[in-house]
């Protein structure tokens, strides 16, 4: 059994997972990341405590899931805009120290990847890609079965590679990037942009409401979906012809209503992708669903110090 923990800006999932992948227990607490990187520590210990209690399971590794930049091979929390004051703390040795167990850290995206390839839709796959379409993008990326590691272990940021340089700015610095075109808060922007306030007529609120005002036959809102359609498929389209993978699992609350943007997408990859065999790429839909957080932190310590592996 192993003790996952999925660490967010605004809340730290623990819980009790299986070799197989089912969540025995599952427990929530607010991040409070102002409370300090120590208190954090001791919370999500009293969290797995807790967990593996209920659950009647003793723990036998620790995985975890964290938000931002961290180092896997350390253990060291990145430089975090959430979790102020957590830099440089080391939840690796921290809940390795108290559980005497091993413990593996890895990114949130690439422990969901792993969780979604081992557990979920990409069972079996060599080359897989996962992609998170949400408030933000994200993502991890399998390669002949092994999560793909850059430069020190940095995790590479799927979501932030440019679409458009003469798109508009987001908070990592680049004009037009995949995730400030293509996230749920960037159809809720072009909206806005195209749709002046009018008394009586709130905007849309969140992706959701334009998908579903879409739906019903909104023209606007029709037009965002479209827009939508086309920038994501533009960005499947490059990591096909860059990665050229067995699959890409598609997951994230934007795509609830994949039905309304997969045909328009699959016909900017047709369209793109002339110098690889892009219809050998399965374009399919994250199967963990809510799950793939914690499912993933325990992937990610089988996936560190298991015998299987995600596709093997
Ligand atoms: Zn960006």
């Amino acid at each position: 059994m192993i003790g996952a923990v999925d660490i967010g800006g605004t809340k730290i999932a623990a819980g009790i997972v299986d070799e197989q992948g089912v969540i025995l227990c599952r427990v929530e607490s607010p991040t409070d990341p102002e409370r300090g990187f120590e208190d954090a520590l001791s919370r999500i210990a009293a969290m797995l405590r807790e967990a593996s209690g209920r659950a009647r399971a003793p723990i036998s590794g620790v995985g975890i899931g964290c938000t931002g930049p961290i180092d896997p091979f350390s253990g060291v929390v990145g430089k975090v805009d959430f979790l102020p004051g957590w830099e440089g703390g080391n939840l690796a040795d921290g809940l390795g120290r108290e559980f005497k167990v091993p413990v593996a850290l890895e990114n949130d995206a690439d422990a969901a990847a792993l969780g979604e390839a081992g557990w979920g839709s990409g069972r079996g796959k060599r080359n897989f890609i996962y992609v998170t379409i949400s408030t933000g993008i994200g993502g991890g990326i399998i390669l002949d079965g092994m999560l793909y590691r850059g430069v020190d272990g940095a995790h590479p940021e799927i979501g932030h590679h440019v679409i458009d340089a003469s798109g508009p700015l987001c908070f990592c610095g680049a004009h037009g990037c995949w995730e400030r075109l293509a996230s749920g808060p960037a159809m809720v922007d072009w909206l806005k942009s195209q749709l002046p306030a009018q008394e009586g007529h709130p905007a849309p609120s969140d992706a959701r409401d334009i998908c579903e005002r879409a739906v019903r036959g909104d023209e606007r809102c029709t037009r965002a979906v479209e827009r939508e359609a086309f920038y994501l498929g533009l960005g499947l389209a490059n990591l096909i012809t860059m990665f050229t993978p067995d699959a890409i699992a598609l997951g994230g609350g934007v795509m609830k209503s994949a039905h309304l943007f997969l045909d328009r997408a699959r016909e900017v990859i047709r369209q793109n992708c002339g110098l690889v065999p892009f219809e050998k790429t399965e374009l399919l839909l994250a199967s963990l669903g809510p799950d793939a957080a914690l499912a993933g932190a325990a992937r990610a310590w089988f996936h560190r110090f298991g015998q299987d592996r995600p596709s093997a």
